[in-house]
């Protein structure tokens, strides 16, 4: 646009978008519909609908599905215009520390493909303790490319068009500069995935970590129930929180909202991933529960876990589960500090639903007791009312799912239209 072009010209445009989006989002939840009763339902002019129907049909969104059965006028019927979900793709990819999925969905969500692989990491098996050897992330992200234009071909829909791809990394992330800051389990830092997978697959890319995907996922389709403000704290091998304003992300001016895992517990002195020393997540995360077991262990205490050489969290959680107290007091001080987030979640943002995600929320009850019993310790009273700590519903699908959803979310027009009933 011309910097002299006036400014009722950028009005039109924003006007346009707007009926654009007004028309798309009846023809998609109201359909099967006709331009005439678009018209009245929008109280937009009968030419305007038809110029904007004529437009979304070339665009393949909408198409013609032949007259209805009647006419309100008793005249010829209309033609009526449904919504054209495999009009276009949107991709889901997460990338996991072990797990690479990638999901295809249409236009609607609907997922018609997957594929699942092992996350890349060549070379050698790097000694007990030592950081896992980085894969070079311009090949891991190719590979990626590759098996999402397999997957579409394998579909049956060769040539379709991608609208858009959420790509979600295990780690700190800018969503603006679609940068992964930094992602330990991968050894990845400061890598350009959206321009790298933009390049590959042609199609606009959006960068989120795997608390904000689980968060909308869950929001959508699992433990939410469409509540709009939640907060998911997601703890696994890290801790970090997906916070959602009226069911969107909340970015921050940097993209790392919610990387609460860092925040600093006084009286802790555990090196933490991130360079600083004390952080939340060195006391409430799967390593730390290994952590925990391994001090109780060597400070002699009798539990079963003293018979098996490795164990991980899920062996801890396991023990616990059979009634072993070591094993069942370790989980129960994570879960305290787990609460401890939750209860800085609740203060800080008064959502309506705190979900805890990641692998740690299969622990189950063990778990959230204590960790219910914690934030309802630690949060201010007003913000704690009404307020429902539940565990993740979709599992280990939720990241990939979540890809599939923002994409999805991104690739409509700006101006979202929500019907209230
Ligand atoms: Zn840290």
């Amino acid at each position: 646009m011309r910097s002299d072009e006036p400014r009722r010209g950028a009005d039109h445009n924003v006007m346009r978008e707007v009926n654009r989006s007004l028309v798309l989002a009846l023809v998609k939840e109201g359909g099967p519909v006709s331009r005439a009763s678009i018209a009245r339902s929008t109280t937009l002019a009968k030419p305007t609908v038809s110029a904007i129907v004529d437009e979304l049909i070339a665009d393949g969104l909408v198409r013609e599905i032949g007259p209805g059965s009647t006419a309100v006028s008793g005249g010829r019927p209309p033609i009526l215009l449904e919504f054209n979900a495999r009009s276009q793709l949107v991709v889901g990819v997460h990338i996991g520390a072990r797990r690479t999925a990638i999901a295809i969905g249409d236009a609607a969500g609907e997922e018609i493909a997957r594929r699942e692989f092992p996350t890349p990491r060549p070379g050698a098996a790097p000694p007990a303790g030592a950081p896992p050897a980085p894969a070079d992330p311009r090949a891991v992200l190719r590979l990626v490319a590759t098996e999402v234009r397999a997957a579409i071909a394998g579909a049956g829909l060769p040539g379709a068009k991608i609208a858009a791809v959420g790509a979600v990394l295990p780690g700190l992330t800018d969503f603006h500069t679609g940068v992964c800051l930094l992602a330990p389990n991968l050894g990845w830092r400061d890598v350009p995935v959206r321009d790298i997978l933009a390049a590959e697959l042609g199609a606009p890319v959006y960068v989120h970590n795997a608390g904000q995907a689980a968060a909308v996922a869950e929001n959508l389709e699992g433990a939410g129930e469409r509540v709009g403000d939640l907060a998911l704290l997601y703890a696994g091998t890290g801790l970090s929180a997906g916070i959602l304003s009226d069911g969107r992300v909340f970015h921050g001016v940097g993209g790392t909202a919610g990387e609460i895992g860092h925040n600093a517990v006084p009286g802790i002195d555990e090196p933490c991933n991130c360079g600083n020393i004390g952080c939340l997540e060195t006391v409430a995360s799967g390593p730390a529960i290994v952590r925990a077991a391994r001090r109780a262990l060597a400070a002699g205490e009798a539990s079963a876990l003293a018979e098996v050489d490795e164990f991980d969290a899920r062996d801890v959680a396991a023990a616990a589960q059979a009634g072993d107290d070591v094993a069942g007091r370790v989980i129960a001080g994570v879960g305290e500090h787990l609460g401890l987030a939750a209860s800085w979640l609740i203060n800080a943002y008064n959502p309506a639903l705190v979900v805890v995600g990641g692998g740690l929320a299969a622990i189950g009850d063990l778990l959230l007791d204590p960790l219910r019993a914690a934030a309802a310790r630690h949060a201010l009273s007003p913000a704690l009312r009404g307020v429902e700590i539940r565990a993740s519903v979709l599992g280990p699908d939720a990241e990939v799912r979540g890809a599939v959803l923002l994409a999805l979310q991104h690739s409509e027009t700006y101006y979202r239209v929500v019907f209230r009933a």
